[in-house]
């Protein structure tokens, strides 16, 4: 007979005592628990925790989307605050925004009673229609990882665990339970699993969710390659894995897979770790219990460190919704907004303003809705609307109208929205795409694509008819992935990339609009003039994929993003890292502290005097990108390697470091498996943008 113990004895249980180290706590909580208890804690319980094991006081480990803050479907509540899209944050380049924003979506999982927060999205963007971008980074892993690191730090330091989402290759949504992403060995390792590295080195997420999709013939959930061979043993990773939500569903997939893979927890619920057939395969001999007892310390060392064993009341208590998290909704939001255009109409002088004309489906629209989006899906207490961002900041008098004719300035507020994500759209807009019947257009939402780069003809027409009206028509946008703009852009005089901005999005984007605060985002993502630049969209191959053999060709290999853009001179319509300001800046006196790197563990720092030459104040990316002279392989034109956000009062200089390490120099080479970086010289180019390059330094590696 197992033991039962009373209340008073679990309090006293060494596994209880939080100052033993956490080693010893799982050790002993483990060794109590029999083989079925175990087997409990390897599928989720309730959708989104593990199961209680109440004879020994186990408490559950509680989950929750998603990367904007705790949505509601997961948490039950609508109170929470709903702070901007990844896009968002990705645009900004701010390391430490990214760090203040891991911290207050982790107070918020406190204070609700959650231990994981399931966050954050870090795969990399292939395709500007992928139904997910907005919950993305961007598409350079150098970008992606710089600020996915100090997020999950931002995290953890509440002892709230991170989940780095989706291992690897969910680069679509267009079949994405089913598809098989083809992907050679370099460009794998290169450009879809360096982020999940190096935050995994770095940052130490207590967990990591597979993709749904299959990597070169193998699920993600039971992917031996992936999961055991790089994720635990070259890696090190210490933490869990547990599978998308439904991700095992597929009859290929078996318990013994999955185990030995190294899958820790199978979600929402058992399908192949069921009590039946984990007994049933440990006594066929087909998995050994030792890969079991292996999943479930995994699970009991993150509950333990994130205070599943710890008496609830000692536990920091976080919050929820403050005036500082609301304040933190707006800073991100105004640091992400990208200006794309502008002629001079902006900022807006309010003086010399009687009347504006608001304009647009995204107006006064809310984006917060249960599960709009998909997963990330936050409702908030309230969202400012852009135009009641724009009632709050102007005076009484000033009139805001529809009719744009009769008006000192026209406001668009174009873009996309999110729809309900769900199974059943999926399938619909899978076996839609299958048959090339229409889809419905102007989504960014998971569980489906978007069908089109450009804007839903209802708006471009808006925009012309608007500014046949009124020349002063400044666009802007609210959406999580790159648009087309080649029919309208030349006609407009400003346009203002806003992205998904979160419950203060409407006061961010006045405040930019009438110049209380500078723009500074660079975009994170180039936008193409035509899909067809797009490195993603050279054949049906490469997207969305033979639909009948349900696989996607990564044909491209590591020419993804910008690095396509400049191999093959093809001009995009907005590059990667390019962002206007209200200000102008000169980059001068370049220096070095040392020009040869020895090894990849060396690194050097560079300086470069940066000064705001206009009148007022202002931030600058300062970004430097690497040009391999004469590589021994294939290597990209330029690749980021090191950016700095520096802001700056009107003519005031700084000389500004920035690190640069041999390690974001090396590629992946597939003779040793593992990163290289062959004797030569490099030249470092430093700019505005990926495009707009001031200063060169040589450097070499010896
Ligand atoms: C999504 C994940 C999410 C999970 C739980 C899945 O459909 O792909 O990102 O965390 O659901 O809601």
């Amino acid at each position: 007979m197992d033991v039962i113990y009373s209340k008073q004895e679990i309090a006293h249980l060494p596994y209880r005592n939080s100052s033993l180290n956490i080693e010893k706590r799982v050790e002993d909580l483990f060794k109590r628990l029999t083989l079925d208890e175990k087997i409990r804690l390897l599928s989720g319980h309730r959708v989104f925790n593990t199961a209680p094991i109440k004879r020994v006081g186990l408490e559950r480990l509680r989950m929750t989307d998603g990367p904007f803050g705790v949505s509601m479907h997961s948490s039950g509540l609508s109170k929470n605050t709903r702070f901007p899209s990844t896009k968002a944050l990705a645009a900004s380049w701010n390391r430490d925004l990214a760090k203040d924003l891991g911290i207050a979506i982790a107070e918020e999982v406190r204070a609700l009673g959650r231990h994981i927060l399931l966050s954050p999205g870090i795969n990399i963007d292939r395709t500007p229609l992928n139904g997910r971008t907005f919950e993305y980074f961007g598409e350079d892993p150098y970008l992606v990882k710089e600020l996915a690191i100090p997020f999950v730090k931002g995290v953890q330091d509440q002892h709230v665990g991170a989940c780095v989402k989706h291992y690897v290759a969910n680069n679509q949504e267009v079949l994405r339970k089913v598809i098989n992403a083809e992907i050679d060995e370099r460009t794998l390792h290169e450009i879809y699993l360096r982020a999940f590295e190096e935050v995994i080195k770095d940052a130490n997420p207590y967990s990591v969710m597979t993709c749904f999709n299959k990597v070169n013939g193998t699920y993600g959930s039971d992917h031996q390659y992936l999961l055991k061979e790089i994720l635990y043993e070259k890696w090190g990773f210490e933490g869990f894995v547990v599978s998308d939500w439904g991700a095992t569903n597929h009859e290929e997939l078996t318990t013994k897979s999955c185990l030995r893979a190294g899958l820790s927890l199978e979600m929402p619920s058992g399908k192949k770790y069921t009590k039946k057939l984990l007994h049933e395969s440990l006594s066929n001999g087909e998995i050994k219990e030792e890969w079991i007892d292996n999943a479930v310390r995994r699970i009991l060392l993150i509950a333990g460190k994130t205070g599943v064993f710890n008496d609830p009341e000692t536990l920091p208590v976080g919050s929820r919704n403050t005036p500082e998290h609301q304040f933190l909704a707006r800073e991100v939001a105004e640091e992400g907004m990208v200006l794309l255009k502008n002629n001079g109409i902006l900022p807006l002088d309010i003086e010399s303003i009687s009347s504006i004309a608001v304009l647009g489906p995204n107006s006064n629209r809310k984006f917060g809705k249960l599960l709009y989006g998909g997963s990330s899906a936050v409702k908030s207490p309230y969202e400012v609307t852009p135009l009641e961002g724009i009632k709050n900041y102007i005076p009484p008098e000033v009139k805001i109208t529809q009719d744009p004719s009769k008006t000192d300035i026209a406001l668009l507020f174009l873009g996309l929205n999110h729809d309900k994500a769900g199974g059943r759209r999926e399938f619909v807009i899978g076996s839609m795409r299958k048959n090339n019947k229409e889809i419905r257009h102007g989504f960014d939402s998971e569980g489906a694509d978007r069908a089109e780069l450009e804007l839903p003809k209802s708006q471009i027409d808006l925009i012309k008819s608007t500014v046949k009206q009124n020349p002063n028509t400044v666009v802007v946008l609210i959406n999580g992935s790159p648009l087309g703009m080649k029919d309208w852009l030349e006609k407009v005089p400003a346009v203002l990339e806003a992205w998904y901005g979160g419950m203060e999005a409407g006061n961010a984007i006045a405040r930019v609009l009438f110049g209380d605060v500078n723009p500074s985002g660079k975009l994170p993502i180039t936008f193409p003039n035509l899909l067809s630049d797009s490195p993603a969209h050279n054949s049906q191959r490469s997207y969305p994929g033979d639909l009948d053999e349900l696989k996607v060709s990564y044909d491209e290999g590591i020419y993804i993003g910008y690095r396509h853009f400049e191999k093959f001179d093809i001009n995009p319509l907005f590059p990667f890292g390019f962002g206007l300001s209200y200000t102008t800046f000169s980059y001068d006196n370049l220096s070095l502290d040392k020009s040869v790197l020895n090894g990849l563990n060396d690194s050097l720092y560079l300086s470069v005097e940066l000064k705001n030459t206009g009148d007022r104040s202002g931030a600058e990316i300062i970004q430097v990108y690497a040009h391999h002279t004469n590589p021994k392989v294939d290597r990209p034109l330029k690749e980021l390697v090191g950016f700095e956000k520096v802001y700056l009062k009107s003519k005031e200089k700084k000389t500004v470091k920035i690190r640069i390490n041999g390690k974001d120099l090396a590629y992946y080479d597939v003779e040793i498996h593992d990163w290289k970086l062959d004797a030569g010289e490099i030249k470092l180019l430093i700019g505005s943008s990926s495009q707009d390059i001031y200063l060169e330094q040589m450097i070499s590696y010896s």
